[in-house]
């Protein structure tokens, strides 16, 4: 094989190179050439031709090189480099590519690795942004995905010779970039440049399995079917590797039949009702709860046929026109606001994008121009909106050709309206609201959905964390995900029953099952009654154990909704608000003014300041923090504290000014040693000193619980603390080595874990009945898990204000006595589904 093309990387800051070389060798494993020509001499952003040169030299190992430059100057910075090489044959050999660099370069450095020649590398490279862009605009399946340039669509397999065959893809993430970097090195390495992949489950077009870029364009997800066609001598051998590939989950998880990462279909405690019918074995996962019963509603709008007919007065249509523009525009902010409010501002900006494209002077014009002249508003406006999306369609920039994916779906929408062709779940008609079932949804979709015309959603694919399970969930559309594809081809009408809480789909129920789902939402419906009815009551276990059910907050608006909840206490207060997005840190009264505000909302109930847990994971701009390679295991929590003694000191101080009025806890975050504690108890204890008014009578003071080794040593920090509060979301992380933020290893962090368990045991067990034990990690808004705690001795759960009523409830619920013999059992589980059953 001849040496591979080199890749260089020009950016303007080392660091953005080098960790997108990272990224691509992840992805292209293997001594690929690949040189960074980043930064400027004194450490600093900016772009050298002469270090440019040097690295297209260095990078050329005869095949030629492919330079990827981030922004404007580091293009004239490679220009400039190219005219310093002496050779000009190595200058013939480099191609200075216009690709967005970190997509450019994974998509470049799998097929360099693969052994393409730099033209085939450059135009891999220019076409990396169509998986984002095919993912984008999901939301309008009708609507073309663009293609590299010069990158012809394959067409459909056609000859006799060729064999087609297909896989499911069971990696939880479906054919992201990592195993479609694995599927393409492999297609490639066997020479199989015919060989095409696509989409069977949502019928996408075909694409070549040698193409990164391309093959992230079919959008496979979980569950999604995927066919392998391929002609020539080899056709077979090719075939068979590819789906054995895919049977080992392309690497990334284990093969079926094996332990398998794969996530536990999450099983509810009791399941009074049999499914009568799994889509695909292991089950749906819950994605967003409550009960939905309705026809089965297939989530796929047929285009939009505008009525060949005159127009009518020019005025009449004119009104017409506008009238349809403002209800989308209505429609889209409603979406936006949804999005903007869950999700943040990143992802309601489609939505912006979608609104800038109904406010277009050009194709809002041309429409009524064209409605003055004679034609009907829904032609005019279907006539404007097809050639603005041809123009899009037509231009070279990749950014710019997706936004006719942008165009056609605002232009359907608005003649959805104009020609009264309703979504049909726009008008649900007579019939009880459908359940709606799609392969996936985009979070626009999501976003617009309407409870009151939505029974709930089934997913062939999706993921409960994807933000469209978000989306549902904050809109309160129970919703069951990951059905396995069968769920597309059940008749359209067909009943469906689900419990977005449990995991369960029943399909075609018989009246039994339907009338036991009724009941189950039922009683729920009423323990949601009776839970927000006796919000601010205690929560006491049926043999009279009290449970105090906290808040967590983050910023004094929480708190106000802490108390309007009914929490008996914050059990936690992430200070970080205070302290992110801001040049510098805030002083002792900027903080004293935040804390009381959050202690004026609780009016007087006690609350928990957690002193700042920041770290290389969250960096501050205004402290100096080295780049870590581990920042979880770095300078987080307490450890960074203690290294900036001021900042911690400003924030005691603040803290204790407050505690002098209000009942305070003062809590520490990832302690893992005792010595720790006791550095920064001196500095609570310098804190009060400098404040000159004695120890406040209410002060307590805490250790979150995160890490395992001081979950295990507990009794050593007793005689320290006044309580101790787990974080299970760090402690699950460090149990298991399984990182919080990592969706490739959600399933394994599950704070159900026996071995997470028999850490918050222990730390029961150490606390004895002087030191109260709190868990304030997401794991205490999980019912099941709220009784285990409880069971292992917990007396505090900490939760989102909106869960602290539920919670109550499930504590009022609880006998300690049963619970105490459940959670013993537990931990001596092999693992979280034997746990859960
Ligand atoms: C935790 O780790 O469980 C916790 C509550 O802290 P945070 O989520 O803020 O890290
Ligand atoms: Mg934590």
């Amino acid at each position: 094989m001849t040496a591979p093309v080199g890749l260089v990387v020009v950016s303007h800051s080392a660091a953005l190179a080098a960790a997108a070389v990272e990224l691509a060798r992840e992805m292209a494993p293997g001594d690929l050439p690949i040189e960074v020509a980043a930064g400027v001499a004194d450490g600093g952003l900016g772009t050298d031709a002469v270090a440019i040169a040097g690295a297209i030299g260095a990078a050329d190992t005869g095949s030629g090189v492919v330079v990827l430059m981030d922004l404007g100057s580091a293009v004239l910075s490679a220009e400039l480099a190219l005219e310093l090489l002496d050779d000009p044959d190595a200058r013939d050999r480099v191609l200075l590519c216009p690709a967005p660099l970190v997509e450019g370069l994974v998509v470049a450095a799998v097929a360099a690795s693969g052994g393409a020649d730099r033209a085939e590398v450059a135009a891999e490279a220019a076409g990396a942004l169509d998986g984002k862009l095919a993912q984008l605009a999901a939301d309008e399946p009708a609507a073309p995905v663009t293609t590299a340039p010069e990158a012809e669509a394959p067409p459909a397999p056609a000859e006799q010779s060729e064999i087609v065959e297909s896989f499911e893809v069971a990696n939880p993430h479906g054919l992201h970039a990592r195993p479609a970097a694995r599927l393409v090195a492999l297609v490639r390495e066997l020479d199989g440049s015919g060989v095409r992949l696509r989409n069977a489950t949502t019928g996408s077009p075909w694409a070549p399995a040698t193409s990164l870029a391309r093959v992230t364009t079919i959008g496979a997800l979980r569950g999604h079917r995927v066919e392998v066609a391929a002609s020539g001598e080899r056709a077979q051998d090719i075939v068979d590797a590819v789906l054995e590939l895919a049977a080992r989950g392309f690497d990334e998880i284990a093969a079926p039949g094996t332990a398998t990462p794969e996530p536990a279909p999450r099983l509810p405690a009791s399941r009074p009702v049999p499914a009568v019918e799994s889509p695909r074995p292991g089950g749906p996962l819950p994605a967003s709860p409550g009960i939905a019963i309705g026809p089965k509603h297939a989530d796929v709008p047929a285009p939009v046929v505008v009525p060949d007919e005159p127009g009518g007065d020019p005025a009449t249509e004119q009104g017409r026109l506008e009238a349809a523009i403002a209800t989308v525009a209505g429609e889209i902010r409603d979406g936006r606001d949804t999005a903007a409010r869950e999700l943040g501002a990143a992802e309601a900006a489609i939505f912006d994008a979608h609104l800038l494209l109904l406010d277009d002077p050009d194709v809002v014009e041309e429409a009524r121009a064209a409605v003055a002249a004679g034609a009907s508003a829904p032609q005019a406006w279907s006539d404007a909106t097809a050639r603005a999306a041809a123009e899009f369609d037509a231009l070279p920039d990749p950014y710019l050709a997706a936004r006719a994916a942008d165009v056609r779906a605002v232009a359907q929408q608005v003649l959805r309206t104009l020609v009264g062709v309703p979504d049909a779940l726009d008008d649900p008609g007579d019939g009880p609201p459908p359940v709606l079932v799609a392969a996936d949804l985009t979070p626009a979709r999501a976003a617009a959905l309407d409870p009151a015309r939505v029974a709930g959603v089934v997913l062939a694919g999706g993921s409960p964390t994807a933000h469209s399970a978000i989306l549902l969930r904050a809109r309160g559309v129970p919703a069951v995900l990951g059905a396995g594809p069968a769920i597309l081809d059940v008749r359209d009408g067909t009943l469906l029953a689900l419990d977005g809480a449990a995991g369960e789909l029943l399909v075609d129920p018989g009246p039994d099952a339907v009338a036991a789902f009724r009941d189950r939402a039922a009683a729920q419906a009423e323990r949601e009654l009776e839970a927000r009815e006796r919000s601010s009551a205690p929560a006491v276990t049926r043999d009279g154990v009290g449970v105090l059910v906290g808040a967590n907050v983050g910023s004094p608006a929480d708190a106000t909704a802490a108390a309007a909840a009914g929490a008996d206490l914050v059990g936690l207060v992430r200070t970080e608000f205070l302290f992110l997005d801001r040049a510098a840190a805030p002083d002792v009264e900027e903080q004293e003014a935040a804390y009381r505000a959050v202690a004026t909302a609780l009016g007087g109930k006690r609350i928990t300041l957690r002193t700042l847990d920041v770290g290389g994971d969250k960096p501050l701009p205004y402290l100096p923090l080295p780049a870590e390679a581990n920042p979880f295991l770095g300078l987080r929590g307490i450890r960074l504290a203690t290294s900036f003694p001021e900042l911690l000191a400003d924030q005691l101080l603040a803290m204790v000014r407050v505690a002098h009025d209000t009942p305070v806890s003062v809590m520490f975050p990832m302690v893992a040693t005792v010595e720790e504690l006791l550095a920064a108890r001196r500095s609570l204890d310098e804190a009060v000193a400098r404040e000159g008014r004695g120890t406040p009578p209410g002060l307590e003071v805490g250790i979150m619980v995160e890490v395992p080794a001081a979950a295990l040593k507990a009794a050593a920090f007793v005689p320290h603390v006044d309580f101790f509060s787990i974080g299970t979301n760090d402690l699950t992380q460090y149990t298991l080595a399984a990182e919080r933020g990592n969706p490739a290893v959600a399933t394994v962090a599950d704070p159900l874990d026996p071995g997470v368990l028999r850490l918050v045991d222990a730390v029961c067990r150490a606390a004895g009945e002087q030191v109260l034990v709190a868990v304030c990690g997401e794991a205490a808004t999980d019912p099941l898990a709220a009784q285990l705690l409880v069971g292992l001795g917990v007396r505090e759960l900490s939760v989102a204000a909106p869960a602290v009523a539920g919670v109550k409830q499930v504590v009022r619920e609880v006998e300690s006595a049963r619970a105490a013999e459940r959670a013993a059992a537990a931990l001596t589980a092999s693992g979280p589904s034997e746990v859960r059953h």
